[in-house]
């Protein structure tokens, strides 16, 4: 495959001094804004200086709409209210949700992230943001890619590109600059768990290769922690109630106590909870004992991706980390036990995408001549006779592709031909995602078998597909495209911008 990306035009684009492009590490758990300028990259400070991560939480209520800090203040006491995790949704992005008696839908929740890292960072930086560089899991498939295009859009923000996370964390380490060779990106956040391999050469990045598990992260550790001290607490105190709120709070303590264990070998710590007190010592083993069969599982992925991509683990020049969780000291233990090396963590693992992000946004300004190549996670094909799936394009192939082929019509006279384009691994229709359906008509009337219609993907730089068919027999030509149909229409696009242009953004917070 030889289909390089350019991702900037040559130098001499200047900022104007009175707007900003950032880069935006939009996480299941946390996200962060970065700036780039001529003197380099640097993550903003938000929410009044508070943190540079933002809690990926939505509040609804009677007072509006509240992200972050405020959400998670909301969270500990009414988290019926409060959108969690939403990221993991986006795949179905106009699923209704209901918060506090609120409908919304995730792409309505990742919108209204958005617009408040937007404004959060405008305050900071007393610019205007215009312009976003974007990353998204390298696993996500067209219509997460989409909806968080329409998200920002609707935020407020052109997207200049959407990079993989990985990607963005090879580029913070500068990967591209110096080594040669494939790279391992180990990413265990709050909520997800991500290994892609990435083969560097000649300052072209490529991802060869992802895998990972979207319901495994940090909060199934605090989760495991909890029921432990639990069953400590029930031997100390007999059997108590233990609600559903006690239960979110308590796993907000569980993240400390966790978190705290990655620097002391040892504490203690109180459970009070509907006026019971019980009290636990606890050391960092015994967190290793309980957390390990969760971190053995980041490891069988491990194995699976190396075995997808026919790949050697000893082929692996370097491993990164990436994400909150693998501060861990068990997960770098089983990173070191697995590749046979210490992960790579000179960066924050917090912070590499947000730079990596914010490097991409900077070489799109600014110009610069890195070369990106990325790879679709899932395969593209199209229904064919007997609900069976043709792929056109396969997965891990690197984008953007485009591929063609022909097929034909199996009446006699047929002039009309459905267009079912699908995703996933599935042989049958049943097994995989439909992406999208279009009918091809005016195929002119001829024996069966005698048509020929060339169907063909173009998946671009961002992993979105076009679709397009026409017949060739006749040399008439019709040539249709979609978008898939998930995404939102223009027209419900520009409906929506309307309808979010009579919200003052100030009013919702
Ligand atoms: P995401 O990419 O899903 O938004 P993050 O990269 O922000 O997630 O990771 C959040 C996770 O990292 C949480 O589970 C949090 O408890 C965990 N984490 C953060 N700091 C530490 C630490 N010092 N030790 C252990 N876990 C940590
Ligand atoms: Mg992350």
């Amino acid at each position: 495959m030889s289909h390089l990306l350019q991702i900037t035009e040559p130098d001499e684009v200047t900022f104007e001094s009175t707007t900003a492009v950032v880069g935006i590490d939009l996480g299941t758990t946390h996200s962060l804004v970065s700036i780039a300028d001529e003197t380099g990259v640097k993550v903003l400070q938000l929410e009044g200086s508070q943190s540079e991560l933002v809690p990926s939480l939505v509040a609804y209520g009677a007072e509006g709409v509240c992200v972050g800090k405020k959400a998670r203040d909301i969270f500990l006491q009414e988290p019926s209210r409060v959108a969690v995790s939403t990221k993991r949704l986006l795949q179905a992005a106009q699923k209704q949700l209901e918060f506090g008696g609120h409908q919304v839908t995730p792409l309505e929740v990742a919108t209204d992230i958005l617009r408040y890292l937007k404004q959060q960072a405008e305050t900071t930086l007393q610019k205007e943001i215009r312009q976003a560089v974007i990353t998204v899991p390298a696993y996500f498939d067209e219509r997460a890619r989409s909806a968080t295009r329409d998200a920002a859009r609707l935020a407020g923000l052109e997207v200049l590109r959407l990079v993989n996370e990985p990607t963005a964390a090879a580029l913070a380490y500068g990967l591209e600059k110096n080594a040669e060779g494939i790279y391992a990106i180990y990413d265990l956040g709050g909520g997800t768990f991500d290994l892609s391999l990435l083969s560097l050469h000649k300052e072209v990045f490529r991802v060869l290769a992802t895998g990972g598990d979207t319901h495994l992260g940090g909060d199934d550790f605090d989760a495991v922690l909890l029921e432990f001290l639990l069953i400590e607490r029930e031997q100390q105190l007999g059997k108590l109630a233990f609600s559903e709120l006690d239960r979110k709070s308590a796993l907000m303590l569980m993240r400390q106590i966790k978190e705290q264990l990655t620097t002391k070998s040892s504490g203690c710590w109180v459970l009070d909870y509907q006026g019971c007190r019980s009290e636990h010592q606890l050391h960092r083993f015994q967190l290793d004992l309980l957390c390990e069969p969760l971190a053995e599982s980041t490891i069988q992925i491990c194995r699976k991706v190396f075995q997808d991509a026919e790949l050697e683990i000893s082929e692996i020049k370097g491993v990164v980390l990436v994400g909150g969780a693998t501060r861990m000291p068990l997960v770098r233990q089983k990173v070191r036990e697995f590749f046979g090396q210490n992960g790579l963590c000179d960066i924050d693992p917090d912070r590499a995408v947000v730079l990596g992000a914010g490097l991409q946004a900077k070489a799109l300004s600014y110009g610069s001549t890195s070369l990106l190549l990325d790879v679709t996670p899932l395969s593209l094909g199209l229904e064919t006779m007997g609900e069976v799936v043709e792929k056109i394009i396969y997965r891990n192939s690197p984008i953007p592709a485009s591929q063609s082929q022909e097929f034909t019509t199996y009446q006699d006279g047929q002039t009309q031909m459905k267009i079912h384009v699908l995703q996933g691994e599935g042989e049958k229709v049943s097994n995989c995602r439909s992406l999208a359906e279009f009918i091809l008509e005016n195929i002119p009337s001829l024996p069966a078998g005698r048509a020929r219609i060339a169907v063909t993907f173009i998946l671009d730089a961002d992993g979105l597909l076009q679709v397009s068919a026409h017949e060739k027999t006749t040399g008439i030509q019709q040539m249709i495209t979609v978008k898939p149909s998930y995404g939102l229409s223009e027209e419900d696009m520009l409906t929506l911008l309307r309808q979010e242009g009579t919200k003052s953004p100030d009013s919702k917070q």
